[in-house]
Parts: C-alpha cells; structure tokens; sequence
C-alpha cells in the first residue's frame, strides 16, 4: 500500500489525539485495524483474532506511543515511519498473553478507550486484563480529528468525487431499456475501477419500484422502457479516501408528469439543503432546509433517512446530518447532502453530492447535472 500522508502531519494527528483523549478524561486510547489507526500512522493494518493495538497514552501521561503487533504480522508495518513517530513496537507470540502487554504499557490507567470497531473478543480481553478500568469508546475522540479534513484530505475527496463524476457521465453507454440491473452494475463497477478507484465499494441499481428502497443492491430485474432508475455508486482512491455519488435516470424516454413534479420538489430540496451549508450552522438546519419543501409537498413520510453522513476513509463518519443534531458545521468537513423521495411499489428518486464546508460556504465535489436525466 502507499504510504502518502507526511510523518509530520501523522505526529500531529497523534499528539492532538492525545490532547482530545486528555481533554476527555481518558488516559489512553486503544486504537486496533481500521480507518482509525490508518488515520493516525497511515497503515490500516488487518484485523485478525491476534490483537494488533496502537496504544496511545492520554496527554500528560509519561508513557510513549507503543504499538503491540503480533511477531509474524510485524513485517506489515514496515512502510511506516514508527521509529520518527517515537512508537515503540513491541511484538508477541503465540502463547503469549497480549492484554497483560497492554496492560504493562498503559501504565495504570482508570478509563481507556478503545476503537469502535475493535472486535468484542479484544474488549474483553482488555477487561479481564484491566479489571478496575472503566472501558469507553474512542470514538468520540478521534472524530474530533477525523470530521475535519485538511487541504490534502479535502483534495483527496475532491479527486474522487471527479471520478465518480465520470462513471455518472458514461450512464447512457451503460443504462439501458432490456438489460437486468446486475449488468448494468457490473459495468458500472469495472468504469469506478477505469475512473480511478481501487475497488468499486457500492454499486446501487434501483430500477422501478427496487428505487424506493434506498439501500437496494442490484437485482436480476430487467430495466424496461419507461422505469425511473436510481444509480448510487462510490469507492476509495488509493489514499483510502471514498467518493458516493447518487443520480435518478429516466430510462427509454420522457418519464409521466407526475414523475417530473415529484423529482422537482426534490431537486428543490436537495439545493435549498446544500446552499443552507455554511460555518456556524447546525448540522440539524442542513436536514431540516432538505426536508422542508418535501414536507410542504406531502412526501415527508417517504423520505425515509437522515439527509446525509460525513464521508472521508469511511464511506459513512462523523458528522452525521440528521435531525436533532446540534453539532456546528465548522470548515473541512465534509459530508453527503442526499434527500430522496422513495415511492413504495412504485419507483423512487435521490439527489446526493458530497460537499465540503469552507471558510465562508460550501463547496460541491460533485458537479454533474442534478437534472432528472432522460436517456
Ligand atoms: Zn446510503
Ligand atoms: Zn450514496
Ligand atoms: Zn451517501
């Protein structure tokens, strides 16, 4: 894998999460494989049922960094820079106990927090290995970091919402009347590939009545003249970094009237929703500038999910636009804005751009027609 982010922007990322941990009243974080610990030494690692764990001490506290990796996954991390880190690599195996290693580290604390994504049989290992320590989750602390994005991970977002961009724009080579959704999604697939991107992660077809459910996958369904399609599709660029970009097709043709007033009001919706992003604002006032106008038409109840997540090496993070959310939209970050509209048996519509708050505004990374494309 490639190793991209400077070592000193990754010693920054470790020192102001010891800072938020301390702020916290944590004394350590135990971050295992995922987008946490890619966030902070640029190596995901791999989870296996050996425990792989980066401890990091709480600011304040004298322990330095330390990385516990079984002897054999060892070699794995030798692209990253552990030693300019200050990270300590201590290595264990089998049969050995490495909760009591963590334990030995960690320097007597009272509270931990452990990786959300940490598999249960490590947070109770960790718990038969420290007793007396109150377990919480680290999320919250490394959120602080990861919601905003700096200049290179707001480029990263930006490159792949271009590529995603370009799937999009190749629809009407791929999208056609008499070919099932799995083809059109393998197509789809192999141009996310073409485009840029590692892997294609999701690729969505919700062709007729399968678009009013806005997680449907592909399915055996033949695409027929006349059918509303929605197309919602994403991956990660070599940085990690994911793109998700949602467009409605009209399929073989003008679509009925009704389908053009419906789809009006969510276009309608999904602008109001993204020109409402700015500093300062909640993330609540970003779903409720989407939701109003569907709501005034009468198709609140079948916009059946929150407006939008935020998006970086998760496809779904911190923030989450949804209602009841106070959270303040602050510069760099970087979230999904998609309303839809889901029409049960019938068809359904979606909108989704990914946007990044600047200093004064939004910025779009997805910029292709939001028009119902008829093709
Ligand atoms: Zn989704
Ligand atoms: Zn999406
Ligand atoms: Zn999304």
């Amino acid at each position: 894998m490639t190793h991209a982010v400077p070592t000193e922007l990754l010693a920054d990322r470790l020192r102001r999460a010891g800072e938020v941990a301390a702020e916290q009243g944590e004394d350590v974080l135990l971050i295992t494989p995922g987008t946490d610990l890619r966030y902070l030494i640029d190596h995901s690692g791999e989870s296996h049922e050996r425990l792989t764990c980066l401890v990091l001490p709480a600011a304040g506290h004298r322990a330095p960094p330390a990385l516990v990796v079984p002897r054999l996954e060892a070699p794995g991390f030798a692209g990253v820079p552990l030693e300019e880190l200050g990270i300590e690599v201590l290595t264990w195996t089998d049969g050995e106990d490495p909760y009591l290693l963590v334990s030995d580290l960690a320097g007597g604390p009272t509270r931990m927090a452990v990786a959300d994504g940490m598999p249960a049989h490590h947070v109770f290992g960790l718990r038969d290995a420290f007793p007396e320590v109150r377990q919480s989750l680290a999320g919250p602390v490394v959120r602080e970091l990861r919601m905003r994005k700096d200049a290179a991970e707001v480029a990263e977002l930006r490159t792949a919402g271009a590529a995603i961009d370009r799937v999009h724009a190749r629809m009407a080579e791929i999208l056609k009347p008499g070919r099932t959704e799995a083809q059109v999604g393998a197509d789809i697939g192999a141009a996310i590939v073409a485009e840029g991107h590692t892997e294609a992660a999701f690729v969505i077809v919700g062709s007729g009545p399968n678009g009013a459910s806005p997680h449907h996958d592909v399915s055996d369904r033949v695409i027929e003249p006349g059918d509303v399609v929605v197309i919602d599709i994403g991956g990660p660029l070599a940085s990690g970094y994911n793109s998700d970009c949602t467009r409605t097709y009209a399929v073989g043709g003008e679509p009925p009237k009704s389908v053009r007033e419906v789809y009006a009001v969510l276009q309608e919706a999904q602008e109001r929703s993204v020109q409402a992003v700015r500093p300062g604002v909640t993330a609540q006032s970003v779903d409720e500038a989407a939701r109003g106008p569907i709501t005034e038409a009468g198709f609140g109840p079948q916009f059946v999910h929150r407006t939008g997540h935020g998006i970086g090496l998760d496809v779904h993070e911190e923030p989450y636009i949804v209602g009841g959310s106070t959270l303040t939209l602050k510069p760099g970050m970087a979230f999904s804005v998609e309303p839809g509209i889901y029409l049960d048996g019938e068809w359904g519509a979606r909108i989704e751009d990914i946007v990044v708050v600047t200093e004064t505004g939004v910025e779009r990374l997805n910029n292709g027609p939001r028009d119902l494309v008829v093709l």
